[in-house]
């Protein structure tokens, strides 16, 4: 049977906590998941507290068998569309048809979309090969583990002056974690008020254009300029444009918000019923602790929701003497 109170796109972090809230409210529940989590690249999980280091596919590993053990149904695969469709039975009003590439279907009372975010980052060789390892983003995940060695932060030369100032936010925010840190305007023209903040925090510059990272026995050594010359570093920062995967909802209806991405209430319920979000399909701000902890509070609503919906139809059938559901 392939029909359910809820299904949830994506497991990630954020779609398994909903999940284990959901079964463990003893609601049907399925999982479908593409199977590529944001942090794969990255060997190690921070800052999640009692898991902090976790290989971060053991912790997700740990939580499909926690789901699975409720009889949550986790499915591998990629959903396509999700559209409304009359309701699977009289019990309830409303229905989802959710399709998966395959041509397979699930039908649903309520979905969680907890499909994640891509981060568009820098195109310049070595940058995309070294992501997660020494080509880094979050100093939140990765910045102690780097702490006080020679850092850089790169611009992106085909940004826009918004990018720019990200890049240099960036900067200051990596600062904290290295008094060695050296911003890389990569071709972009810098202000002297700019400049003079870089100065003042003791942060190097180079204007130049890089060419590439350069890699030496599987580990970045630095940052190489179209004349040749070489900044050692160990570790280099981006600051990616953050894409949120929310095609599934705003194929829907879902409406967005003044910085364009899905707008949802403090329980990841969007503006079309019976639709919530969570994670960074919908918080490009979420670590894995915040995509579990809203995943968490959209499960609690979406059963509540459930009951609610639940409760008018029963004292329907109540006074029609009907069976009790
Ligand atoms: C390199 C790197 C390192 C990081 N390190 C840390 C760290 O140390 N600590 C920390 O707190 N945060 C870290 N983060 C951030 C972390 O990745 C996110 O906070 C977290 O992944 C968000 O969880 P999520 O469930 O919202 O999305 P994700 O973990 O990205 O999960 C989304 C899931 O949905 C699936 N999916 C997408 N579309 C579909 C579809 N159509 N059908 C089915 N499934 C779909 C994806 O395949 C994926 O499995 C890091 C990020 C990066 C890029």
């Amino acid at each position: 049977m392939n029909t359910y109170d809820v299904v949830v796109v994506g497991g990630g972090a954020a779609g398994l906590s909903a999940a284990l809230v959901l079964t463990r409210a003893r609601r049907r529940v399925a999982v479908v998941d593409a199977g590529q989590p944001r942090n794969a690249p990255a060997a190690h999980m921070q800052g999640f507290i009692g898991s902090d280091g976790l290989p971060p596919s053991e912790l997700l590993a740990a939580a499909r068998v926690e789901v699975a053990g409720y009889d949550g149904h986790l499915i591998s695969g990629t959903v396509a569309s999700i559209t409304a469709c009359p309701p699977a039975n009289a019990h309830t009003r409303r229905g989802l048809e959710v399709r998966l590439a395959d041509g397979s279907s699930l039908t649903t009372r309520r979905v969680l979309v907890t499909t994640g975010l891509r981060d568009d980052i820098p195109d310049v060789p070595g940058v995309r090969e070294r992501w997660g390892r020494d080509l880094l983003h979050c100093p939140y995940c990765h910045g102690y583990e780097v702490r006080d060695q020679p850092l850089g932060v790169l611009a992106d030369a085909d940004g826009d002056t918004e990018t720019l100032e990200q890049a240099l936010a960036h900067t200051h925010l990596v600062r904290q974690w290295s008094d060695d840190v050296v911003f890389f305007a990569n071709g972009q023209t810098v202000s002297a008020a700019a400049r003079e903040e870089l100065v003042a925090r003791a942060i190097g510059f180079v204007p130049e254009k890089v060419t590439r990272l350069v890699v030496d026995e599987d580990r970045l050594t630095g940052v190489e300029f179209a004349d040749g010359h070489f900044v050692p570093r160990s570790a280099v920062f981006v600051r990616p444009r953050f894409v949120p995967n929310d095609i599934l909802l705003t194929d829907l209806g879902c409406a967005t918000n003044t910085t364009g991405w899905v707008a949802v209430d403090a329980t990841g319920r969007t503006s079309v019923p019976g639709v919530w979000a969570a994670g960074n399909a919908a918080n490009p701000r979420a670590q894995v602790v915040t995509a579990a902890g809203e995943g968490s509070a959209a499960a609690i609503a979406i059963n509540n929701d459930l009951v609610d919906e639940d409760l008018p139809i029963a004292v329907t059938n109540f006074r029609l003497g009907l069976p009790i559901i």
